[in-house]
């Protein structure tokens, strides 16, 4: 069975890689569990050090590592020269937080003392995508080592180079054998990682159906699942914001990752009074960006992914012009082959077509025009998903008042939705439970433990 690694910018096979064979498996799983028994006793300031040397090997190495991603995925290098910045600043947050969010948390009982202790499970699996490749990962592993835990990774199946790179990572600081690893796996392969009684719990960013699939294993075994999946995320232009800045963030938010990521901004819920000016904005922002050499720092927006993430794109967007959603501003696929997909823009979307119930993971900006507040707030309700949500308006009050009203795991006011390792990250409804990063997300990895004095 092979793993290929693949630009989708040039079209050029990479690398091949073989998935690891079962008795190699088994090597990486005794390696792990073994790795658990002492890395669990090691203190938080050992484990704080090598933690810390793993942000020193990203920081040192920025362009080697962005350059596997760029060349892996397409994302302009850019993008994944932040990506690796990110992933180290994440690696200093846990090395310098993990203790006091793990410390002991004294609770009055009946109990002469009574508190929870935080104490690792084990081997946490865990199953990421290719969108952010760097960023998926180390926000579940630096948290998860400096809990105590080891981490087990079966990346995405185009992201190989990626997942061997952040091994190597967690080598080069100094991380104990087992205490991260990194499998070759398809997907097919996971059911039997899932049953493994070593295996103590499973983290999955990916689509619903990933997500379904696994947790639906997982339930089996009676392991723990936090599952990060799809987003549609609604963008709503008040009538008093700042019109300028907020296209401006709107082209942003839509186009991060060339529209590839689950926090990206995919329904703009505008008030009617503003929404020509808005629209007209937003696609000037759209049209002036350029794509060209994946690896040349001017680049705004890259290949996606793989052709077929273009084609089920390009098929969304058909499907809902063809059921009367009006197209103001024209991009998609320029072939068939091709991954590119130049940026779109939607208006007139009608309930039970793509563009209005799923999540359309490509640079395609959905255009909801409403006549107030209220209606814009049931707009971005009415959707499966309840990932993040932005609120634009000079009226800050206002849109905090509105934010309770909205459905979703974030609501960010006058700011794009983004990931910070001091907040909490996750979704209701179809985008799943749990929470990653912050206090919260160390947490769902850990036995809470009761510990009760006479
Ligand atoms: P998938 O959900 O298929 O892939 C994500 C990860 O899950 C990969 O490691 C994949 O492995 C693994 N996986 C897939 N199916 C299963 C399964 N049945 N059991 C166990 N593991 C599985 O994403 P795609 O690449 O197919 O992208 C399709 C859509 O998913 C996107 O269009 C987008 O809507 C959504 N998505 C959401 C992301 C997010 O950040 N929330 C990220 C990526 C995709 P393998 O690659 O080997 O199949």
């Amino acid at each position: 069975m092979a793993i290929q690694s693949w630009n989708p910018a040039t079209n050029e096979v990479l690398k091949v890689f073989s998935a690891h064979s079962p008795d190699e498996l088994e090597n990486l799983l005794q390696r792990a569990d073994l790795a658990f028994v002492n890395w669990r006793k090691t203190l938080f300031s050992e484990r704080a050090e090598l933690m810390r040397k793993a942000a020193h090997e990203l920081k040192d190495n920025v362009t080697y590592y962005a350059e596997i991603i760029t060349r892996e995925m397409g994302k302009p290098i850019r993008e994944s020269i932040n990506e690796i910045k990110k992933c180290a600043l994440c690696c200093e947050f846990y090395a310098e937080h993990a203790e006091t969010y793990l410390q002991d948390e004294a609770i009055n009982s009946d109990a002469s003392v009574s508190y929870i202790s935080y104490e690792p499970l084990g081997i946490i699996l865990a199953i990421m995508p290719w969108n952010f490749p760097f960023w998926q990962v180390f926000r579940f592993a630096a948290p998860s080592l400096m809990a105590g835990n080891v981490g087990l990774l079966k990346h995405a199946s185009n992201v190989p180079q990626c997942a061997l790179a952040i091994e190597e990572v967690f080598r080069k600081a100094g991380f104990p054998d087992g205490v991260f690893t990194t499998t070759l796996l398809e997907s097919a392969a996971i059911e039997t990682l899932i049953k493994d009684d070593r295996v103590k719990a499973v983290t999955l960013t990916g689509s619903e159906g990933a997500g379904a699939s696994v947790a639906a294993l997982a339930g089996s075994q009676i392991k723990k699942t936090v599952l990060e999946l799809g987003g549609s995320d609604a963008f709503i232009v008040l009538a008093d914001a700042n019109l300028e800045e907020t296209a401006t963030m709107a082209a942003k938010a839509r186009m991060i990752n060339t529209g590839q990521s689950c926090i990206a901004a995919k329904r703009f819920i505008v008030e009617e009074k503003i929404a020509p000016a808005f629209i007209q904005r937003l696609k000037r922002h759209l049209q002036n960006l350029k794509t060209g050499d994946t690896l040349d720092e001017a680049t705004d927006y890259g290949p996606l992914a793989r052709p077929d993430l273009a084609a089920s794109v390009q098929q969304q967007v058909d499907e809902s012009v063809a059921k009367g959603a009006t197209v103001l501003l024209d991009g998609g696929r320029p072939d068939e082959e091709s991954a590119y997909f130049h940026p779109m823009m939607l208006t007139d979307i009608q309930p039970g077509t793509p563009a209005h119930d799923e999540e359309i993971f490509g640079p395609v900006a959905c255009i909801f025009v409403v006549k107030d507040a209220e209606e814009a707030v049931k707009v971005a309700n009415d959707c499966r998903f309840g990932l993040g949500a932005s609120i634009w308006s000079c009226n800050v009050q206002e849109a905090r008042r509105l934010a309770r009203q909205i459905e979703s795991g974030a609501v960010f006011i006058n700011g794009m939705v983004q990931s910070h390792p001091a907040l909490p990250f996750g979704g209701i409804k179809k985008s799943g439970y749990g929470r990653e990063l912050s206090y919260v997300g160390i947490r769902e990895f850990v036995n809470q433990k009761t510990v009760w004095v006479a």
